[in-house]
């Protein structure tokens, strides 16, 4: 027999039936893309549940990325993480905006705001951060610097689904913010993403720059792109919606359970929630300090792996070490210690809304039982 797998993440999918009924909605309508009934129920949903006044769907979380910098006239310079996905340093990339990299805050995974000021130059004109893991940024201080500067600010967002400091979305922060519900988030579309905006006349002419730059049949107001979200991802999208709580609350059981269990193991730490932050629980990432729990990570990631248990090592390498990015002067390790210390000790373990009481404890003992 095969053994079953414990796989880092698991996509939370709607109910077939009522997924049934809303296809066949669209069936009957024939409107199955560009701005359909679906499309403009979700936008108002999600408008609603993340607490913040625009959302415009995407058909990815890399397009809306993209399309900011775009809206944004963004050039030059823009300073960012190394420590995310590929997709926020790629997202310069395709711009041809040249990243530079400046390290994080070993408390919180996230850019230091203490380091940003020293790599502002002449030609840096944003500052790109990551809510990593879900975890809010200092965006307070990553405010003040960019106010200081004339810079704009992106968050690339996509972890940070739901996620409130003080009762207020920290999709709010910035410029604009990014989502994205790729299968493997906290909230998915299948493939999926959206950008959060404050004012109505940015929303008005991002929803023209992801359907071409059309303002109407004969006007096209600029260069845009397709990156519209379809009616039957929008329907998927409406229903699932509306059990994200409930599978944000098991996650958040699955975190606790971790916590217990892993709190007094030698060379293990992980994160604890922070005070006044709503979090989703998107990750659990452990860090392994080899030298006192008498294994290296890569060495317990390889034996999670043989017993069936796959995390995942988020994120490593990191981004500044792909070939693209590597040849940068800010990609330097030695510019970037805190990131390489995290990328070399981190496994994020299963979290997701299905896993079972005997999933987590084979976890757990995967890693007490040395
Ligand atoms: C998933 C992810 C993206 C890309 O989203 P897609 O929907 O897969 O295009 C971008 N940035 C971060 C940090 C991500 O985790």
């Amino acid at each position: 027999m095969e053994k079953k797998m414990i796989t880092v993440t698991s996509p939370l999918l709607p109910d077939l039936g009522e997924f049934n009924e809303y296809l066949q909605k669209i069936w009957d309508s024939k409107w199955i893309t560009n701005n359909g009934q679906f499309h403009r129920e979700l936008e108002q949903a999600l408008a609603d549940y993340l607490k913040v006044p625009y959302v415009s769907l995407f058909t990815n979380g890399t397009l809306p990325l993209i399309t900011a910098l775009q809206a944004l006239h963004i050039t030059g310079e823009v300073i960012t993480t190394p420590y995310s996905f590929v997709a926020t340093t790629h997202a310069l990339w395709w711009n041809g905006i040249k990243p530079v990299f400046v390290d994080i805050d070993q408390a919180t995974g996230n850019l230091d705001p203490n380091k940003i000021e020293a790599a502002i130059t002449p030609r840096t004109t944003a500052i790109m951060p990551v809510h990593v893991y879900g975890k809010p940024c200092d965006v307070a201080a990553i405010q003040e610097i960019a106010d200081q500067y004339g810079l704009k600010v992106i968050y690339d967002a996509a972890h940070a689904f739901g996620v409130e400091v003080n009762g207020k979305s920290i999709l709010e922060a910035g410029d604009l913010s990014t989502l994205s519900f790729h299968a493997t988030k906290v909230y998915n579309t299948i493939e999926g993403g959206a950008m959060i905006m404050h004012d109505e006349t940015t929303k008005k002419r991002i929803d023209y720059l992801k359907n071409f730059g059309f303002a109407n049949e004969t006007t096209v107001v600029g260069p845009g792109i397709n990156s519209k979200m379809d009616e039957i991802r929008s329907a998927y999208g409406l229903i699932n919606l509306r059990q994200v709580d409930k599978a944000i609350e098991a996650r958040h059981q699955v975190a606790v359970k971790y916590r217990e269990a892993l709190r007094n193991v030698d060379g293990i730490t992980f994160f604890d929630d922070m005070p006044g932050v709503r979090h989703n629980y998107s990750y659990f990432p452990i860090f392994v300090e080899a030298k006192k729990y008498g294994m290296t990570r890569d060495e317990l990631y390889f034996k999670m792996k043989d017993q069936g248990v796959l995390g995942r090592r988020y994120f490593y390498p990191l981004i500044s070490e792909f070939s693209t990015y590597r040849g940068l002067e800010s990609a330097a390790p030695s510019n970037l210690p805190n990131a390489h210390k995290m990328a070399d000790s981190v496994i994020c373990l299963p979290m997701h809304h299905a896993l079972r009481e005997e999933d987590v404890k084979s976890v757990i003992n995967c890693i007490i039982n040395k």
